[in-house]
């Protein structure tokens, strides 16, 4: 079993993320990849009309004509924002058997090595730096190391200069963002009414 996690805000999830997990699993062969959205401090339950369950709701719609693709509450489900190592620590508990990887685009690599026992989650895991537009990965010495040690593997995907914060922007100026983020998901936002006021 080889499992990938994807974490992120997906506020809103868009093609960027969906276009780098199906590339990860026709490069690596994952029998899964587990979308993990990101907790938020409670007092920020609620950011602009959008809460954690839409964001869950909106990637669970996204996901759901994938039969790889998975949507976990196990972060959402937890008090405090979580720390990768210790939500990575937990799956490798789960399945002790699965080889197990995290992935990140380009521009979030150094963030999640940055926080807690980087050693530890790179012993648990593999990770797996995508590509994206902005971002190259040799602005830092640290990531080149690392790659260099086979410890963070990269993964040219095609190039979507597509973010979350540009589908808030455009939501906010009333642009379209259809074949930006999977129908399902314009429709969730639109019935919603999320992200109209920037
Ligand atoms: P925001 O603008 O709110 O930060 P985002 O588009 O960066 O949103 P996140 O939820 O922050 O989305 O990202 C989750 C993960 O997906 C991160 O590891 C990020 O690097 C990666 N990612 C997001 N968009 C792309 C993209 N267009 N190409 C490659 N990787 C991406
Ligand atoms: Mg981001």
């Amino acid at each position: 079993m080889k499992l990938a996690i994807m974490g992120g805000t997906f506020n809103p999830i868009h093609i960027g993320h969906l276009v780098c997990a199906e590339e990860a699993v026709s490069e690596y062969g994952f029998d899964e990849i587990l979308f993990m959205p990101a907790g938020w401090p409670p007092h920020k339950e609620v950011q602009g009309g959008v809460t954690s369950e839409y964001r869950y709701q909106m990637t669970a719609l996204a996901v759901e004509d994938n039969p790889r693709f998975r949507v976990s509450r196990y972060e959402l489900d937890r008090p405090a924002p979580s720390y990768t190592v210790d939500t990575v620590r937990h799956f490798v508990s789960m399945s002790p058997d699965a080889q197990i990887y995290f992935i990140t685009g380009s521009d979030a690599i150094l963030e999640i090595l940055d926080w807690k026992d980087p050693k530890e989650l790179l012993e648990m895991a593999t990770l797996i730096a995508a590509s994206r537009p902005g971002y190259p990965l040799d602005r830092f010495a640290e990531q080149m190391e690392l790659i260099r040690q086979g410890r963070v593997l990269v993964l040219e995907i095609p190039a979507i200069g597509v973010s979350s914060t540009m589908i808030r922007e455009r939501v906010a100026k009333n642009r379209s963002v259809r074949y930006l983020v999977p129908e399902a998901v314009r429709g969730f936002i639109e019935e919603k009414g999320l992200y109209r006021s920037p």
